[in-house]
């Protein structure tokens, strides 16, 4: 923006008046919280410190209720209901893994559905988040693809996610209880479920500014994975306005191979993006980038790709994620052999790159990587639009 142009921006998205209907308060940024309270009749000299107790009462202790709220005086708290709800997705489903992973299917506004799946490991839990109702990009070798984008999640939609699955886990703390006496169930988020979060930038990236918020969830950003196929003009925002860490879906070594997995690479190919990861501000030794990569048998998994690899990313302080390709109903592809991938790990591995091969979790209940698609969603495609989508015969 020029220097001399009015900042008109507040001003625009303050609302004034509220909207017809109570107002969800989860979701709301503290400023866009302090704005809602306004119009809806709270002293402006008050709005600050209000907004530093519902939001403690919502994101620290869990609240659902105003009624609970006792340090605010019954007829404000009576106000606030009148106007307010304090509301997150509601659990349709609920499915426990074997290995404990569980996977929730949720409903959003609408009616529509997206999955959530917590992945519990010995030191730490990580939970995994969707940031769109399907995925507007059609990567020919994972489910949610193939289905059709219906809409963006809202920023409540997306930290209610957590929220919910802080429900499920018992994970806020109980009355009498202090903020940090219960082991942290979600130490981790990843926003890997469904959808393209930069192509939902500004909910996503307000929903992630509540979870780090200290007087909330109060994750740090460094817990916090972002996953990208690859939306390069994003990549810059990423850093300076979330500030978390950052996994790019890279999967392919050629132009030729990646245009095929990751159709986004028809418009940012691999030298824009990595230039665009190199530029990453926040990339140090301490904040390395994660590469994902899908392991395909026979499509991207030789020696020669994995020596490619390594050489296309010389510079970038880096983690090879190599992920066994988790199958679903009509898929294109097979995963690689075990050897492979091990062979594939060794490589990237004596190159000086950590290169984790991730455990399938989850598999018996289709949580694992790219198995999620709403179940409300049944028109899937065929196997041969999905093939021809990604240009590949047959
Ligand atoms: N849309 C984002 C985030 C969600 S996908 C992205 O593409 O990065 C999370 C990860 O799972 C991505 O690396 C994705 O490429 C990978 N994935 C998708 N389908 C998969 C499958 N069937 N098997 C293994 N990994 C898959
Ligand atoms: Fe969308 Fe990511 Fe799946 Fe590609 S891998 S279709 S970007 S969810």
């Amino acid at each position: 923006m020029c220097a001399s142009a009015p900042i008109t921006q507040d001003v625009m998205t303050i609302p004034r008046k509220l909207p017809d209907g109570p107002v969800n308060l989860v979701g709301l940024t503290r400023e866009g919280m302090r704005a809602a309270l306004i119009a809806a009749g709270t002293p402006e000299k008050q709005a600050r410190m209000r907004v530093s107790q519902i939001w403690q009462w919502i994101y620290v202790w869990g609240a659902r209720d105003f009624d609970v709220m006792t340090n605010l005086a019954k007829a404000y708290r009576a106000q606030l209901a009148q106007h307010f709800v304090i509301a997150v997705p509601e659990v349709v489903r609920r499915e426990i893994s074997a290995d404990g992973t569980r996977k929730y299917l949720v409903r959003i506004a609408g009616g529509h559905e997206v999955e959530v799946v917590y992945i519990p490991e010995v030191d730490r839990g990580t939970l995994c988040i969707s940031s769109q109702v399907g995925c507007t990009l059609t990567c020919s070798f994972c489910h949610t693809g193939t289905q059709k984008l219906v809409r963006n999640l809202t920023a409540g939609e997306i930290i209610g996610q957590v929220m919910m699955a802080r429900d499920d886990l018992a994970e806020w703390p109980a009355p009498g209880e202090g903020m940090g006496d219960r082991p942290r169930l979600i130490s981790n988020i990843v926003l890997m479920g469904m959808g393209e979060p930069l192509y939902n930038f500004e909910n996503v990236r307000d929903a992630m500014k509540i979870a780090m918020d200290g007087e909330g969830i109060a994750l740090s950003r460094r817990r916090i994975t972002l996953s990208t196929s690859g939306v390069v003009p994003e990549i810059a925002r990423t850093a300076d306005e979330i500030g978390c860490m950052l996994a790019v879906s890279f999967h392919a070594t050629t132009d030729a191979v990646r245009d095929q997995l990751v159709p986004i690479n028809k418009r940012w190919n691999i030298a824009t993006l990595l230039e665009a990861l190199r530029a990453y501000p926040k990339a140090s030794n301490s904040e390395r980038i994660t590469f994902e990569y899908v392991m395909l048998k026979g499509v991207n998994d030789s020696d020669e790709d994995a020596r490619r690899l390594v050489k296309l990313i010389a510079g970038i302080p880096a983690k090879i994620n190599l992920i066994p390709f988790n199958e679903w109903p009509g898929a294109p592809y097979q995963r690689s052999d075990w050897e492979r991938i091990e062979r594939f790990a060794d490589i990237v591995y004596k190159a000086g790159y950590a290169s984790p091969i991730r455990t399938p979790r989850g598999e018996d209940i289709m949580a694992a990587c790219g198995q999620l698609k709403s179940a409300t969603e049944r028109a899937r495609k065929s196997r041969a639009e999905i093939a021809a989508e990604a240009g590949l015969d047959g």
